[in-house]
């Protein structure tokens, strides 16, 4: 069993998409395990974002991730992989039909570059297996392991 992190971000919450993104992981037989609505404070994005603290886009992604987000933590067989696989490409206009970026995602790399804000792709889903052990405890410090 592999335990992996899904946020949902603020564009996922404002458009009402949390229930049917939810299911998309849960249909494929990820188990959600505990899940929560929450604004993260700079500090806790600064931590979870740590590799792109720096980078042209950090501002705006940091500006963008401070509204409220449902965080939740999916468990089961690959369940890294199998998460990532569900959630589909960074850029929405180039994510696979059947994602849950290439289903309800209605933005693009490049028009977020032009008017210089974060990509608003609904989801976050941890990279790999040790991202996803920080990441849980980063926003699920209170959780068993
Ligand atoms: P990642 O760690 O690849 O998930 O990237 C973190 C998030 O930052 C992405 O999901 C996007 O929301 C945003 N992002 C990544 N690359 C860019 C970029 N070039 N321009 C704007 N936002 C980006």
């Amino acid at each position: 069993m592999e335990r992996t992190l899904i946020i949902i971000k603020p564009d996922g919450v404002r458009r009402k998409l949390v229930d049917k993104i939810v299911q998309r992981y849960e249909r494929a037989g990820l188990k959600v395990i505990t899940l929560k609505k929450m604004k993260a404070t700079p500090q806790l994005l600064k931590k979870h974002y740590s590799a792109h603290v720096g980078k042209e886009f950090y501002k705006a992604l940091e500006k963008f991730m401070s509204s409220e987000v449902v965080a939740f933590v999916l468990e089961g067989n690959n369940a890294v992989k199998q998460a990532r696989a569900i959630t589909g490409a960074t850029d929405p206009s180039k994510a696979e039909r059947g994602t849950v970026r290439g289903d309800f995602g209605i933005d693009s790399a490049e028009k977020a570059d032009k008017e210089k804000r974060a990509i608003e792709n609904l989801v976050h889903a941890s990279g790999t297996k040790e991202e996803a052990e920080k990441e849980i405890g980063l926003w699920f410090p209170g959780l068993k392991k």
